[in-house]
């Protein structure tokens, strides 16, 4: 292996310029220890470092890459929508194709666009409250969706709490507004509906968090959200922004809610239909989305909105993800799953594998069922950690956290699935002996 100095000196220097060296925070490697590496090239599966390293992506730019990198395709379509000019502040026809394609797999009737995640949740929140005229809103424990203030909370001591700030900047104020309780705790949805159901602007929730590693819902349980929120006149807002678009052609929903015969009234989206650039989405139905400036009078806006260059890519991706795309994700995901079973098993390390559709995690250090973010933090972070590096000096990328789930690729070929095999093993006993 070509060593990682290349990528320390660049680390370096991005230290002495951003705290941390870096852009957002678990790409520093806290949780994991040791050199970030600076990605020079992304081809395929497969990832070049600074140094020379190659390795197999199994982050995927932590779920939009879902056709792998540099898909040709993509790149052709973004290079003549570049050329024509990268952004206008105008309406352009790039983010219509884009609104009537998500409009067509998903159950929302129409969709804003935004640049991230985090400003998808954080105006679906809005909405949901202006719609609602009211001002609680309903998180789970270890659900991520971005660093919106009311949403960056962490649960009290008690099993149906009002939020505390999950970091300092975020006033008291804004996080008492939002009660915070376990995942896939049906009884607790209950109380708190009991409790402040008047109250109650909207439950936002993971459609199958993904952030404290894959834990999906148990059976029924976004069905049972969406009903509680319709019996107190509170939305239930799905965030999908992980799942959409990569777990199905219709994301997450199109495993339950479109099975069940169920949808959520608000939707977030953002990662794969970016294809790689920054754009997002939420969208749901019609009546609350006409709420929105400059049909309603509930405030949103962005320069960057719709850029034409990140539709352009958002739409040639999903373009390209057609059901055989999906299926072969599924095949991968399940291959990988059993790899790493079998490597864990030979080497007599604990673990459970769980999985949402093609998004899946490896807990470490236990053997039960994990259901909500108390199991999750009880896995076994140093084995992770030993696990982690050993994959990648064998040339695999994996999440540098034990609280992320493992994105796959439709690039994963039978040379990265052999390359994943071939680092399990020794990985498996880093693990054992961690
Ligand atoms: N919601 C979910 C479910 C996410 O996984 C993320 C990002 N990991 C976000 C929201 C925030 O998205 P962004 O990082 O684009 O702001």
């Amino acid at each position: 292996m070509p060593g990682s100095e290349i990528s320390q000196t660049l680390f370096d220097r991005a230290r002495a310029v951003s705290p941390g060296g870096v852009n957002s925070p678990v790409r520093a490697f806290r949780a994991v220890g040791g050199t970030p590496r600076f990605m020079r090239e992304g081809k395929g599966a497969w990832l070049t470092d600074v140094d020379g390293n190659t390795y197999v992506d199994l982050v995927a730019s932590w779920g939009p890459m879902l056709l792998g990198h540099a898909r040709p395709e993509v790149i052709e379509a973004v290079r003549e929508a570049a050329a024509r000019g990268t952004s206008f502040g105008t309406p352009s026809e790039p983010e219509v194709a884009l609104a009537e394609e998500i409009v067509a797999r998903t159950p929302v009737d129409l969709v804003r666009m935004v640049s991230s995640g985090t400003e998808a949740t954080m105006s679906a929140i809005r909405l949901a409250r202006g719609w609602t005229g009211r001002d609680l809103i309903v998180k789970f424990a270890g659900c991520y969706h971005g660093h919106v203030d009311a949403l960056l909370v962490e649960a009290g001591s008690g099993v149906v709490t009002f939020g505390l700030p999950g970091t300092p900047g975020i006033p008291t104020a804004s996080t008492a507004q939002t009660l915070v309780l376990p995942y896939n705790d049906r009884e607790a949805v209950a109380a708190a509906f009991a409790e402040h159901g008047a109250q109650i602007a909207c439950v936002i929730t993971e459609a199958a968090p993904g952030n404290m590693g894959a834990v999906p819902p148990l059976p029924g349980f976004n069905e049972f959200l969406a009903q509680t929120c319709r019996a107190h006149g509170a939305l239930f807002v799905s965030d999908e922004v992980m799942t959409g678009f990569r777990v199905s052609r219709s994301g997450h929903w199109g495993l339950d809610g479109a099975r069940e015969g169920w949808a959520p009234d608000l939707m977030t989206f953002g990662k794969v239909m970016g294809g790689g650039f920054p754009a997002a989405a939420f969208g749901g139905r019609e009546e609350i989305m006409r709420q929105l400036a400059p049909e309603g009078p509930v405030y949103q806006a962005g320069t960057l909105s719709g850029n034409p260059v990140a539709t352009t890519a958002g739409l040639t991706t999903l373009r390209l993800a057609t059901d055989d795309v999906y299926a072969h994700l599924d095949q991968v995901a399940g291959t990988i799953q059993a790899m790493a079973v079998k490597a864990l098993e030979t080497a007599g390390v604990p673990h459970v594998v769980q999985s949402a559709g093609n998004l899946f995690s490896v807990f470490l250090g236990r053997t039960e069922p994990v259901v909500d973010f108390a199991d999750a933090q009880a896995q076994s972070q140093p084995a992770y950690k030993a696990f982690f590096h050993a994959m990648l000096d064998h040339g695999v990328y994996l999440p540098p956290s034990a609280f992320e789930a493992w994105f796959v690729s439709d690039a994963l070929d039978a040379d990265a699935l052999d390359a994943v095999e071939r680092a399990l093993a020794p990985s498996a006993r880093a693990a054992a002996e961690a």
